[in-house]
């Protein structure tokens, strides 16, 4: 995410210049030359508060991200979360400030639970993870995240329990027990926060199609040619992938990201492809950072 929103003052500069033109003409044509004036002053006024308006969440941006996060936030991440630790620097950073963003921004509501600030820094952690490597995204899609005290009634049979639902138009629903054991067992391909999120890169035209949208044209291909075969090995035991995503494409693709962040390393061996073009999509590297950690360690 950036402070500033790709094309917003663009975008806010065009509208208040089309305002100005319109009540311009508009003026000229009722009262003449005196009308024009009249409108198009009230237009350009109109046209400075749309403009200061974007100006405004800018501004806000770059003062949230001035300050660096919380001390205790970094901790209690760096206890919590591998992906974050082993990332390099400059994405740490990255990920910090997208956290503030995402924390700021986005409507985290406890149901018959508080959505404590550790919980709310958890779920920003899931969502961020997945646009790290996307400088320009937004997480506009998400209108709010629910956090349920349990699993609950819908979604994910297949012994996975009911811990998660992402809806089309935006609601991500969390069960809050299975949200922190994901983040506790970091590597056994179950991430419930990861997953849900993910279902939400893959709306298109108003449904769940498997297909992660913004995927290269080649990649796109590769990834529709791949699934099923993919499938059939969970489906034979001879996947690193967890067996939901054998339910079909549109599990597949939330149950690969899981995959790619928890088992990288077992992923880019045993599934090359699959781990290369979610690289590529992400524009992220776990397994080359676990082998820089495995190096280091
Ligand atoms: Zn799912």
């Amino acid at each position: 995410m950036r402070a500033e929103r790709p094309q917003e003052a663009a975008l806010a500069w065009a509208s208040a210049v089309a305002f100005l033109t319109i009540a311009a003409a508009l003026g000229a044509l009722v009262w003449g030359p005196a009308g024009a004036l009249a409108a198009g002053l009230a237009a350009a006024l109109a046209g400075r508060v749309v403009v200061q308006r974007a100006g405004a969440r800018t501004r806000r941006r770059r003062a949230l991200i001035a300050a660096p996060l919380p001390e205790a936030d970094r901790r209690f991440l760096l206890e919590r979360y591998d992906h974050y630790e082993r990332l390099p620097p400059e994405l740490r950073r990255r990920f910090e400030d997208d956290v503030r963003l995402f924390l700021d921004e986005a409507r985290v509501t406890g149901v018959g639970i508080e959505a404590s600030h550790e919980l709310r820094l958890l779920v920003a952690a899931s969502a961020v993870s997945l646009s790290l490597g996307w400088p320009a995204a937004e997480w506009d899609r998400v209108t709010e995240v629910l956090l349920y005290p349990d699993d609950f009634d819908r979604d994910y049979d297949a012994g996975r329990e009911r811990a998660g639902e992402a809806h089309v138009w935006g609601t991500v629903i969390l069960s809050v027990p299975t949200l922190l054991e994901s983040f506790e067992h970091d590597r056994d391909g179950y991430h419930v926060g990861l997953h849900e999120f993910a279902h939400l890169l893959d709306v298109e035209q108003g449904e769940f199609d498997g297909m992660p949208s913004g995927l290269a044209p080649g990649d796109r291909r590769a990834w529709a040619a791949l699934v099923p075969a993919e499938i059939e090995r969970i489906r034979a035991r001879r996947s690193v992938l967890d067996d939901y995503g054998a339910e079909g494409p549109v599990e597949f693709f939330p149950v690969a990201v899981e995959g790619f962040f928890e088992r990288p390393q077992e992923l880019r061996r045993r599934h090359r492809e699959v781990y290369e073009i979610l690289a590529r999509y992400f524009a992220q590297d776990p397994a080359a950072w676990d082998d820089a950690r495995d190096l280091s360690g």
